[in-house]
């Protein structure tokens, strides 16, 4: 049962090349189903998350990741009774776009893009993934997605302006995207934010008397924890009170969403769109965790210098290769020199970058920077 303001497959605006139904699946599960089956979905396994391999093979990385954001997003939309095919597939396509080593190479890949006039955004690399880079279908290329897929894409994390990016215009820019795709970001976040403590944890980058002290909504629920099981092993209260704080901000987000779209009066998918905020958020008061839990990680975690050697690695390999290609075009792959001629080399090195794993760009730094 579909809520009234949920997307509806019957009622979707379609893929850019008609294609026949198919017997038994909709069309947000075939889209589902290509992204599953694309080279991008695939390359998440081998891109940094926040940990490379160096520290262990059971942290996450990008594609554990995404499967942990889809698990959360299709249990938050089934409990709004939105489309849970829709959310899986935009939970699966949600971070296709990134480049490899994680935060520190998109940072440099934009940079060098900057130096040149240009710049790097994950969600327009998707975009350029699924409508073009993907050659899977003889009749097109790209994945041939649904219209929803695609403006979920773009509009899942943030706004874009059809000043800036005439070239989004069909998206519906000045709308806010469906609650399906709303839903997209908060799930990431929730996923992010726990799993990053775990590992964290688990890498002995972060104590648990530190995330005591620095996570106020864990300390809570470790407190409730401890008594009732006080001969477990520190590892096992710290799981129960991790999953206990992912319940917490999971039950928010649902709670918090019903009462805002009850308040909006918000009845149809049109109401969604017209209406002046997201309406998929947490309340204030979770809201504050949240955000004390994503400082906490920024300042104790993602900054913390033990990652430093690896993230200024990261950056090095990827402006010195950026910087190597464009000043030897001739060196690229024969099609990338083909697309030079189309479109500026800038644009043609980050595509072929951004696309890399992490495997994959560190042959290539050794095979053309370090041999040069
Ligand atoms: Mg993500």
């Amino acid at each position: 049962m579909l809520a009234e303001y949920a997307v509806r497959v019957q009622e979707s605006r379609g893929r850019r090349y008609p294609e026949p139904p198919h017997p038994y699946r909709n069309d947000f599960q075939r889209d589902r189903d290509r992204v599953i089956h694309s080279r991008a979905f695939r390359r998440l396994e081998a891109k940094t998350q926040v940990f490379t391999r160096r520290y262990s093979d059971h942290f996450r990385n990008r594609l554990t990741h995404t499967i942990e954001v889809a698990q959360i997003a299709r249990t938050i939309a089934a409990a709004l009774d939105l489309n849970v095919d829709l959310v899986e597939a935009l939970a699966l396509v949600h971070d296709v776009g990134h480049p490899p080593f994680g935060h520190a190479g998109e940072k440099a890949l934009d940079a060098a893009m900057r130096r040149h006039g240009f710049f790097f955004d994950h969600n327009l690399h998707a975009l350029r993934i699924v409508e073009d880079f993907e050659l899977r279908y003889a009749a097109f290329r790209g994945l041939n997605l649904t219209f929803e897929v695609r403006e979920g894409i773009i509009k899942h994390s943030r706004d874009y302006h059809a000043g800036q990016f005439p070239e989004l215009a069909e998206y519906l820019l000045d709308r806010r995207p469906p609650l399906e795709a709303q839903l997209i970001d908060m799930a990431d976040e929730i996923a992010y934010n726990t799993a990053d403590l775990d590992d964290g944890f688990e890498a002995h980058l972060l104590t648990l008397d530190e995330i005591r002290a620095g996570v106020p909504v864990f300390e809570r629920f470790y407190r409730e924890v401890e008594p009732l099981y006080p001969a477990a092993i520190e590892k096992l209260k710290f799981n129960e009170a991790l999953k206990r704080m992912l319940d917490h901000l999971a039950g928010d987000l649902i709670s918090n969403t019903q009462a805002r779209i009850r308040k909006a009066s918000i009845r149809t998918l049109e109401d969604v769109r017209a209406f002046a905020q997201r309406l998929v958020t947490l309340s204030p008061e979770v809201e504050e965790e949240r955000r004390e839990t994503k400082q906490f990680l920024s300042q104790n975690l993602y900054f913390s210098i033990t990652l430093d050697p690896e993230k200024s690695e990261a950056e090095k390999v990827t402006t010195e290769l950026f910087d190597f290609w464009m000043e030897h075009p001739e060196d690229l792959p024969a099609n990338y020199q083909d697309k030079a001629s189309e479109e500026p080399l800038p644009r043609v090195i980050c595509d072929y970058i951004a696309g890399m794993t992490d495997n994959f760009i560190l042959e290539q730094h050794e095979r053309y920077y370090r041999s040069s």
